[in-house]
């Protein structure tokens, strides 16, 4: 008996490790995402003037475009 009590607080205490771990993951991951979008570069829709994360943005002849659908329609429009 005593063998398994000694088994689940090993198991318990393992857990409380992993759990108090991920959690601490998690919080750096919220300081991260808190301190980009101070960082991130934004760039202006060169076809309805939205303003987006230049890394979410569609490149065409150096222009920056907020969707694919909007790269497209100026690449017609010229
Ligand atoms: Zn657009």
């Amino acid at each position: 008996m005593l063998k398994y009590l000694t088994l689940l607080v090993v198991f318990a205490l393992a857990y409380a490790f992993i759990k108090s771990k991920s959690r601490k993951i998690l919080k750096t991951d919220d300081l991260n995402r808190d301190s980009n979008p101070a960082v991130e570069d934004m760039a202006r829709c060169q076809h309805c003037g939205v303003h987006f994360p230049l890394n979410e943005g569609f490149r065409s002849n150096g222009l920056m475009f907020c969707s694919d659908e909007h790269r497209k329609e100026k690449d017609r429009a010229s």
